[in-house]
């Protein structure tokens, strides 16, 4: 089986200062499913009393799953600046 953390300890990370994923609370807060809380392999939604979700685009990984699975339209998804985000090293 693929360990995905031992596999993500050769990756670097350039944090860009503007978030590539906004999202509209708006729409989380009507949210019955709140499924980007489990789907983000990176932890990136936590729960939030008021919002529903909270959003920290810091560590994101690039994978699009938020994006795919949230079925409100709350996100506006881009990959970060160019030099920035995630780059996957793999040993
Ligand atoms: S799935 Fe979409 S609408 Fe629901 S909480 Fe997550 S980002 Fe917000
Ligand atoms: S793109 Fe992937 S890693 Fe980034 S916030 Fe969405 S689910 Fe999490």
């Amino acid at each position: 089986m693929v360990d995905i953390s031992q596999r993500l300890k050769f990756s670097r990370y350039r944090l860009d200062r503007q978030a590539h994923i906004e999202v509209d609370y708006v729409k989380c807060r009507r949210c019955t499913h709140r499924a980007c809380l489990t789907a983000c392999p990176a932890q990136c939604y936590l729960a939030h009393a008021e919002n529903g979700v909270l959003f920290n685009y810091e560590g994101c990984l690039e994978c699009g799953t938020c994006y795919v699975i949230c079925d409100l339209g709350a996100l506006k998804w881009n990959y970060p600046k160019g030099g920035c985000g995630v780059n996957y090293r793999f040993a």
